[in-house]
């Protein structure tokens, strides 16, 4: 524990890599931790990404594997551990921790995005990994000419449901209003799919079976009973949760979300957050990009803030 960088970045998505080839642009001594090689964020877990201007239908993981290249290719460090602790937070030079190491910065910027939200409901656990899935691109292919169902009704739900559609015998995408949240270009794919159907204003209820999952319990919000569906597998995308655990009661937060705008200050100085783990109105690949590049920016005027108080 010697040396202190200018800026710590933890997490490798498209806000982590982006602040890094920000950084490295800058001349920033910069170090940035993930916690696997093939971190890259919850776009390695997208079949598809059709709205990066420049890239149309690029598979999530390949592009991922894009702005890893990029960043790579200005000698960006990047180490394979997980940080288990952000301290001395309100200092100029705040502590890094990995389980064996501490590295000091003076800036650091959080990128450690977001994970799938639970249902909540009986059954869920159970079957996790044994039916239950949160990820389509990664368990679909076990459900090769089987019935699934989709719980949500936003991008993630529908794009679910059109990917599952091209291996499942039958998809059911059960949302729990009568409108979808995700967007019209989605909506319309999905409707002309001939195995997707749409189930109007159902809440999930229940995950059941015998070793295996037999069928969900749904409630129709409407009359207020519960009805059986069977099927083999359960795919839940109903929005995400933010990864903000290593800042809790340490800066400001919103049902879980650091609290910063674009510039990506939090309410601490020289912690910034970017990407999903942030609150904002659009969390999209091009967002978090931008908020790489936004929080880079933040920390230059940061740096140089501390260097005219010395
Ligand atoms: P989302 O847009 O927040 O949608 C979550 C969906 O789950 C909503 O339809 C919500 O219902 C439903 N839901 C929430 N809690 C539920 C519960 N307990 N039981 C049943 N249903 C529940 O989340 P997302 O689809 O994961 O997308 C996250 C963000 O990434 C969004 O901003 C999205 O636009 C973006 N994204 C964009 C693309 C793309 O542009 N290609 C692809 C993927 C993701 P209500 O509608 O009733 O609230």
């Amino acid at each position: 524990m010697s040396k202190t960088y200018d800026l710590i970045i933890i997490g490798s998505g498209p806000a982590g890599l982006n602040a890094g080839i920000y950084a490295k642009r800058a001349c920033l001594d910069t170090i940035l931790f993930e916690t696997i090689e093939t971190s890259g964020g919850q776009i390695t877990q997208t079949y598809e990404v059709d709205n990066y201007m420049g890239l149309p239908k690029i598979n999530g993981f390949d592009l991922s594997q894009k702005f890893r290249d990029h960043a790579k290719s200005l000698d960006l460090e990047i180490v394979n551990a997980k940080i288990t602790s952000i301290e001395q937070i309100r200092d100029r030079v705040k502590l890094v921790k990995t389980k064996d190491t501490t590295y000091l910065a003076k800036a650091v910027i959080l990128a450690t995005g977001a994970y799938p939200a639970k249902l909540g409901i009986e059954g869920e656990d159970e079957f996790r990994g044994k039916g239950v899935s949160y990820c389509a691109t990664c368990d679909g292919a076990f459900f090769k000419g089987k019935t699934v169902c989709v719980f949500g009704g936003g991008d993630v739900a529908l794009e679910d449901a059109i990917f599952l559609s091209k291996m499942a015998t039958k998809v059911y995408l059960i949302h729990r209003r009568d409108e979808l949240r995700g967007s019209q270009i989605l909506q319309n794919e999905a409707k002309a799919c001939d195995n997707i159907d749409i189930l109007w204003s159902y809440a999930p209820v229940s995950i059941n079976g015998n070793g295996k999952i037999e069928y969900v319990t749904i409630k129709n919000l409407k009359d207020n009973k519960d009805y059986r569906l069977d099927v083999d597998g359960v795919f839940v995308a109903i929005g995400t949760k933010a990864e903000s655990s290593l800042l809790d009661g340490k800066v400001e937060m919103k049902k879980n979300r650091i609290v910063a705008d674009e510039t990506c200050k939090t309410s601490v100085p020289g912690i910034f957050a970017a990407g999903d783990v942030r609150t904002k109105q659009l969390r999209q690949v091009i967002t978090a990009a931008a908020d790489g590049a936004n929080a880079v920016t933040s920390v230059l005027h940061y740096l140089s803030d501390l260097e005219q108080k010395k």
